[in-house]
């Protein structure tokens, strides 16, 4: 039996006790499955929910993930040089966070660029690590920021975009370890997972591996109603980050998804708080959004006696401005 340990050997990801870790880096995966008991019991559920806590992360989401794969995997193919190369990826989001860690770590220059008016909790955060950030005009939106990424790109000689939504070393990294610590922690009895989709990689890869170790296994991606374009809808304002960028990403492969769920951003908020309430798991409002999802589909009597595990991204503190706190 492949074991979890030599699965994440390929990037030192975390592994079973007995061990110093060489770096913070190192720290990434691992992440437990915890049950819902009091959520199966308030809702009657026919299926096991199991939600996989993204922020035992170090740096506190899912994106530790792709930050360090999509830096080792440049470094091992002799892309990126240490004390050399400029990293510059566009976002506001939580891949800053995890890329600006990684760079600290193994000792790369960051700039993120992002639009103005983006948190002011998570451009702390990016200084507090060294990363330099760039704003740009808030009428411009991501366009904005990912036209100036490009720009510094051009204009730098050793520079390199990460680039999360076109890079097959994100939907890698979770076939290798987000799956398959899915796969050890319930013993292979997973029928149904569901996740959020950003930039689909996620979903992809854990869809990828899982779905060839079991058959009749499926995952299922989840969007906000708000802006359901997977679903046929136009791009729309939403106010859950870190899923429905608006377009579909190169690294979404929709082939492997048994459907795409949407949900809207107050149903998010109410799934989000009844977690924290309820089981004292405070999650975030994408982790709200997959939770609503799974208990959707846990009162059906299809999944009667079925394992679904819905993957929780990120920490309710890193959303303290935001709606999930207002009337508190
Ligand atoms: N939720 C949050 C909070 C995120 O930061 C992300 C990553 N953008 C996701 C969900 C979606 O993950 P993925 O990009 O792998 O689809």
């Amino acid at each position: 039996m492949t074991t979890k340990t030599q699965k994440a050997e390929g990037y030192g990801f975390a592994a079973p006790r007995g061990r110093v870790y060489d770096s913070v880096v190192n720290l990434v995966g691992g992440t437990p499955l915890v049950a819902l008991p009091h959520l199966m019991q308030d809702d009657s559920l026919k299926a096991r929910l199991l939600l996989k806590l993204e922020f035992f992360n170090p740096l506190g989401s899912v994106k530790d993930r792709i930050g360090a794969a999509m830096v080792l995997d440049a470094e091992r193919r002799g892309l990126i040089t240490p004390g050399r190369t400029l990293l510059v990826e566009p976002t506001s989001g939580n891949t800053g966070i995890s890329l600006a860690f990684v760079a600290a770590a193994r000792g790369y220059r960051l700039i993120v660029t992002m639009p103005e008016g983006a948190s002011i909790e998570r451009r702390r955060m990016l200084r507090l690590m060294d990363a330099q950030v760039e704003l740009t005009p808030a009428r411009l939106g991501m366009a904005g920021a990912i036209a100036r990424a490009n720009e510094i790109l051009n204009e730098t000689p050793d520079a390199w975009m990460p680039d999360q939504f076109d890079n097959p070393a994100n939907p890698a990294v979770h076939a290798a370890t987000t799956a398959e610590e899915i796969w050890q922690d319930t013993a292979g009895n997973v029928d149904v997972v569901v996740a959020g989709v950003g930039t689909g990689g996620t979903a992809t890869g854990i869809a990828t591996a899982l779905k060839a170790r079991r058959k009749g296994l499926e995952v299922f991606g989840v969007e906000p109603a708000e802006s359901a374009i997977l679903n046929g809808d136009e791009p729309g304002p939403h106010g859950i980050q870190g899923i429905g960028p608006g377009f579909c990403p190169a690294t979404l492969d929709t082939e492997q998804l048994d459907g795409i769920l949407t949900v809207s951003e107050r149903e998010a908020i109410a799934a989000s708080r009844r977690c924290a309430r309820l089981e004292g798991i405070p999650i975030g409002i994408s982790s709200g959004a997959a939770l609503h999802a799974g208990l959707r589909l846990a009162v059906e009597e299809r999944y009667k006696g079925k394992t679904i595990v819905v993957i929780a991204p990120s920490f309710a503190e890193r959303y303290l401005s935001t709606s999930l706190f207002t009337g508190l």
